[in-house]
């Protein structure tokens, strides 16, 4: 057989198996030396550059990073974006956007959205009393959207009756009748004229995880007899000129654009009748749903998307304007509600591998003279293999070592040759992977076979407290080590976290063509931390994160990145401590250290120990109690 001499792997092959050009969106990208870099104001950043910064500050892994550039670029992007389609369209109005403080409600996030989307009159939609309360905490400007989603209760709807006097536009959106009276009564009473939006219920139906927002049974939104109702009162209380905004939201990532579009128009369709009743709309908001291509695969995949931004705010002001225009209606300001899209892009969580397991044969598969002749037999399995005996080959092998497992469980065969067994098993296996990959169609009998000779990479985080989605909707993120990017990754590999839950594992990736179920790795070196990150997980994971084993929050780091490609730590925050865990938990830290003062007091007067000791062990446990909750290397 003639040997290709092989090229040395590059960094652009890296670039293309792992998809970054495809999902980064322009805010990552590969370096010719083999690290992932964090790009925006036309300069990058390794990664690891970060991390080694993260390492002098004591910073241990897992850690949450968040680039503030891309946050900000974000919301560029956006709001230029609606700018140019306006231009574009002519559109007669303008855009205003508001972010949902519940895609990720994170002090620093929100503050960074308010401080740098001022200057866009980027304001703030809350769905609960306490995101209303970090909304009036956290704008400034008079002028700013306010958009109060939720059910409203009257101290909610006084908070925002107050917020109106304080000079924000704030909108009271009706999710349901009984919240109209609250508000009529209590505007009465303070003295204030309410802004109020509608929100419709939509029956367009998308594709998507979460069409059941809308549709004949979506919980949310007023049908068509209840917005006559709440026109009708309306009117009666004399209060149809405070009805100026009607808002819909058709679900969040919605993958196809023409879904989009159906859902814009049946909009439009209520936003004229509702003019033509009589009310003063002059907003139309979208809510949210603008999606975030996961995969890269730009498909209708649930976690992809078909269309850009510009497309999305083309059709979005497009459509508007060419339905109210054929009813010679005024075009009103558009308003979306993304947040998925805002923020997403911007936080990467980065973990250290702390061991692998690899299903391969240990040596030990030669003849060796007088053995059980079981052997030879499976032996010469892998001489018969060819493309087209794999499934034969496949069920010879396992038929084979099913005879020996059993000959070991009646005594007939011993624990030597057992082992030889498995390990001519695996060799086997492996060669029948190898054919695979020349195979136009895999046989269902051995679809599964790489998933079983993968190896297993020990990542150190908690599945369930920073990639819940994973967990709970199958959600797909980019995952790729940061660093070693011009090696080739020679083995492949599922994830397993460290809690010890079966389910914290990671057996799916969005793979270069299509979703894969393992994921390209390099071997670990010696001595050497390796290091991946999963990004484009802003939206939606810090939060709906839980305690399980009792991993808490991860160290956070917020970076800018600066024009001259240097960065700068702007701000750091240390994951939640044992006892901070603890105490999540009704432990009270003091009496846990109590209670272990008093066992170590015991161990000490019936001479198990010496008051040296003693000392040592209180020491230690106090040290771990102020400790984090992940593996930490000792330096
Ligand atoms: C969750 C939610 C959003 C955010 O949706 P994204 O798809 O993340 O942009 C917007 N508006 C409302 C009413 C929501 O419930």
């Amino acid at each position: 057989m003639e040997q290709t001499t092989s090229q040395p792997w590059q960094a652009s092959q890296s670039s293309d198996l792992y998809g970054i050009e495809r999902w980064g969106n322009d805010y990552f990208g590969l370096s010719a030396d083999g690290n992932v870099t964090a790009k925006t104001l036309n300069t990058e950043v390794a990664l690891l550059d970060i991390v080694k910064g993260m390492v002098d500050r004591d910073l241990q892994m897992p850690v949450l990073l968040r680039v503030e550039n891309i946050l900000d670029a974000q919301i560029k992007r956006l709001n230029q974006a609606f700018a140019n389609a306006i231009e574009r369209v002519g559109y007669s109005n303008s855009y205003r956007g508001v972010y949902p403080i519940k895609v990720n409600q994170q002090a620093q996030v929100v503050e960074e959205i308010a401080a740098f989307g001022e200057r866009y009159g980027h304001g703030l939609e809350v769905g609960s009393k306490p995101e209303m309360i970090v909304a009036l905490s956290t704008l400034t400007k008079p002028g700013s959207l306010i958009i109060c989603n939720g059910y409203k209760d009257q101290e909610f709807i006084d908070l925002g009756l107050q917020a109106t006097r304080l000079g924000f536009d704030c909108f009271f959106v009706i999710e349901t009748p009984s919240e109209l009276p609250i508000i009529v009564e209590r505007s009465r009473v303070l003295g204030v004229r309410p802004n109020i939006g509608i929100r419709i219920k939509m029956i367009s139906q998308v594709s998507g995880h979460w069409n059941s927002t809308s549709g004949d049974r979506s919980i949310f939104g007023l049908t068509a007899t209840q917005l006559v109702e709440v026109v009708d009162s309306l009117r009666e209380e004399q209060m149809l000129d405070c009805l100026k905004l009607m808002h819909c939201h058709l679900g969040s990532q919605i993958p196809s654009l023409s879904d989009i579009g159906n859902g814009v128009i049946e909009a439009c369709r209520y936003y004229i009748d509702l003019v033509r009743e009589g009310a003063a709309l002059s907003h139309i908001d979208f809510g949210g749903g603008l999606a975030v291509d996961y995969t890269g695969a730009a498909s209708c995949d649930n976690q992809s998307r078909n269309y850009s931004l510009d497309d999305y705010c083309q059709a979005l002001v497009e459509t508007v304007k060419l339905t109210l225009d054929a009813e010679g209606i005024a075009h009103p300001r558009i308003v979306t509600e993304s947040g998925r899209a805002v923020v997403a892009y911007a936080s990467v969580l980065l973990f250290n591998i702390l061991d692998t397991t690899t299903f391969e044969s240990t040596g030990q598969v030669v003849a060796q003279p007088g053995e059980n002749p079981l052997l030879s037999q499976l032996r010469g399995v892998v001489e018969n293999l060819s493309e087209e005996t794999i499934e034969q080959s496949y069920e010879d092998v396992h038929r084979y070592r099913k005879q020996i497992r059993d000959g070991f469980q009646q005594g007939t065969v011993d624990l030597r040759c057992r082992a030889m067994a498995e390990n001519i098993f695996l060799d086997t296996l492996h060669s029948i992977a190898a054919l695979l990959d020349n195979l136009e169609q895999i046989p269902p009998l051995v679809a599964d076979l790489k998933l079983s000779l993968a190896d297993i990479y020990y990542g150190n985080f908690s599945l369930f407290q920073s990639l819940p989605d994973i967990w709970a909707i199958d959600q797909l993120f980019p995952i790729m080590p940061i660093h070693r990017l011009d090696e080739e990754p020679t083995r492949q590999a599922v994830l397993a976290d460290i809690t010890c839950d079966c389910d914290g594992k990671i057996d799916n990736f969005i793979g270069s063509a299509a979703a894969s179920k393992t994921l390209p790795l390099h071997p670990l070196e010696v001595g050497e931390e390796y290091y991946l990150g999963v990004f484009l997980v802003g939206a939606y994971q810090e939060t709906l994160g839980d305690l399980h084993n009792l991993f808490g929050d991860t160290n956070v780091v917020s970076v800018r990145l600066n024009r001259d490609g240097s960065f700068d730590f702007v701000k750091e925050i240390h994951g939640d401590t044992i006892a901070d865990v603890l105490s999540y938990v009704e432990y009270q830290p003091r009496q846990v250290e109590l209670n272990y003062r008093n066992t170590v007091e015991r161990a000490l007067q019936e001479g198990r120990i010496n008051v040296a000791e003693r000392q040592q062990m209180i020491k230690a446990f106090k040290a771990s109690m102020q400790g984090y909750t992940y593996y930490e290397r000792e330096d």
